[in-house]
Parts: C-alpha cells; structure tokens; sequence
C-alpha cells in the first residue's frame, strides 16, 4: 500500500489500535500517545495497548490512563485486535518485540502500518514509514501528521507526547541525529504548546529518595571497569533490586553514568529481571553496541544504543561478556582516537 492509500483509509473514521514494544520507553509511550490524540482529534476511535507496564516517569503523559496494559486486559486487547480497522505499530521493528501481542497482530485482518527508525524491519506491514535516520519515531509521528496535510491539528496534547519522545531519545537533544531540522520539528512543538521545561522536570527530577540511594549504590560498589577493553558493567542480581524495590524504569539512565567516564567507550547494564537476564548497551562514537547485542545477546538495536536477553543465570552472562569483550578490543581502543 502506499501513502495516499493509507490517507484514503483514515479519510473515514476507523478503529485504530496502537501498540508498541514491550516496556516501552519514552520515545515508544510519547509516540503512542502522540499519534492517538491525532486520530482522536481527527473522530477515530483509537486505543494503545502496551504489551507490558512501563516506567512511572512516563505516568503523566496526556491520556497515560487510557493506556491498555495486555498483561493486565488479554480479553479486551484480544477483542480490539480482532475489530481493529487498522493497527499502527510504533518503535519496533520486528513482532517478537511485542511478546504475545505479535502473534495477535500478525494475525489479524487489520491493516498494518509500521513507524519506526530501527534498523532491519521484519517485513509485516502494508505501510512503512520507516527512516533509520530519524532521531526517533516520535520524529517520525510528526512527519506522519504533516505529510497527511494536518500541521495545523498539531495540539497541546499531540505536541506534549511527541516532545517526551524526542527529548528521551536523544538524551535531551545531545546524540548525533540532534539535526538543526530536528531543532525546528521541535520548536515547532513547542510553538503547539508543548512546555520544556515542565517536561523535563516531570521525566527527570522525579527520583524517589530510595531511587536515587539506589543509583547511588550502583556507582559505589557495583560498578566494574576494564580499563584494557575501555568498557565499564554494573551487573545487578535479584537481591540488589529487591533491597531497593527497584520497580519498572528505576534503572533507566544508571548505564549512561557508565559512559560518562572519560576513556570508558562502552557501557553495559546486566539484570536480572525474573527469569531472564536483561542487558542495556551505550557506546561511544561508531563502536557497534548492536552488532554485540545482535550477535551474542539475541537483541539489537541502535549503533550507539542496544538491548539484549538471555535465559542464562547472571553469573554465566557477566562472564560470557567479559569472554567477548577481547574480541572487540581493538575497535574499543581505537574509538575515540
Ligand atoms: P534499552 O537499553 O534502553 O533497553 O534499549 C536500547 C535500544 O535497544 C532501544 O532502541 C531498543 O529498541 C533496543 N533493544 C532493547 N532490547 C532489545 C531486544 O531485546 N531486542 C532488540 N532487537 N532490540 C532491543
């Protein structure tokens, strides 16, 4: 299908589901919800189904409470699912990263149409917008509204959601796909309503006391670093998190203050999260996190960004990273010269 295809279809109103990957962050929320009060502005009837619960941070945004959890509500998104005239698939690029909800997805009738910016979608959809290049797919969501024509529908609500996803994923406006033009997509929010400043207060000084003594005991006494292979890890077991009661998006941003020592090139956070172990890569300039997250953690994602996970015991992974890392050591001590 093409473009006008698609504008054709939502000419008239349709019931749109919009779901994202599973523990969405803030790029995957703030699209979500951008892109659903577009079309409940334009008379659909839309709903968001997150595959699972995400960070309380993200709780504030307009119409978070409408959101559908499917581990909560399996019946109801089950249901919406199958009556959906179309489903809008944000911020992912292949079904297997919505958990049960792909199979659900992959099987129904609906039109499918992906946004997203990661790299090698899985070839479901009757429509991509699809750009590798974009800063975010929040980015992508904004350029979705102007090439429908409908810049001007731009509100208080759309321009709130989709300024959380662009901040959020580009690390408040400092990552490489920071372009001048994305400066302007955002004024542009801005101009529509959205407040920086009270965004940004409400996604980042929001800590709890035991969060950020949390963060603090990371830092102090679970932080490793390699200086042979510039790599610094933090590997955190089940009694760490259950000492601190570290819930969903409590640990987001720990692996960026890994980065941020000066020689340190990569950055790895190992988890447990029940019965899988999680792992967050950040590296420096073009130091591959996807290619280590792809090729040995069953993950992917972004050059400079990437996830990963493993059914083995946290013990056995810390190791297995520090048995890879040799292989990358030339490529670590070569980065940033
Ligand atoms: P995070 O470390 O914040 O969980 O994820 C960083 C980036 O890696 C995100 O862009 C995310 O899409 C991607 N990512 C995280 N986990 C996975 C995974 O299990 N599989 C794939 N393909 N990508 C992932």
């Amino acid at each position: 299908m093409n473009r006008a295809q698609i504008d054709i279809l939502l000419s008239k109103p349709s019931k749109i589901v919009i779901t994202t990957h599973n523990k969405p962050d803030g790029d995957a929320m703030g699209s979500s919800l951008g892109l659903f009060h577009y079309f409940k502005a334009k008379g659909h009837d839309v709903k968001v189904i997150s595959p699972t619960d995400y960070p309380f941070f993200l709780n504030w945004l307009p119409s978070n409470d409408e959101v559908l959890i499917f581990t909560d509500s399996v019946q109801i998104s089950t249901d919406l699912i199958a009556m959906a005239d179309i489903i809008f698939c944000l911020d992912f690029n292949t079904l297997s990263r919505i958990n049960e909800l792909g199979e659900l997805v992959r099987n129904s009738k609906a039109i499918k149409v992906l946004i997203d910016h990661h790299l090698e979608p899985e070839s479901f959809a009757d429509y991509q917008l699809w750009d590798t290049e974009a800063s975010s797919t929040a980015e992508l969501v904004y350029r979705f509204i102007g090439e429908a024509g409908d810049h001007k529908m731009l509100n208080i609500e759309i321009s709130t959601c989709l300024y959380t996803g662009i901040m959020t994923e580009t690390g408040s406006f400092r990552f490489p796909r920071t372009t001048a033009k994305l400066h302007r997509v955002v004024a542009d929010l801005i101009d529509a309503g959205a407040n920086n400043t009270k965004i940004h207060a409400a996604v980042f000084d929001n800590f709890s006391e035991k969060r950020l003594r949390f963060l603090g005991y990371c830092l102090k006494d679970k932080l490793t670093i390699l200086p042979e292979f510039n790599t610094a890890y933090l590997s955190l077991n089940q009694k760490d998190l259950n000492d601190y009661g570290v819930g969903t998006g409590d640990t987001e941003g720990i692996v960026n203050f890994a980065l941020s020592i000066n020689e340190v090139q990569l950055a790895i956070v190992i988890i447990q999260r029940g019965d899988l172990v999680k792992l967050s890569f950040r590296s420096k300039g073009v130091f591959p996190a996807n290619q280590i997250a792809k090729k040995y953690f069953n993950g992917g994602g972004h050059l400079n960004a990437a996830g990963g996970q493993t059914t083995d015991s946290l013990e056995i992974t810390t190791q297995k990273v520090n048995d890879i890392l040799p292989e990358f050591k030339e490529l670590l001590n070569n980065n940033h010269k």
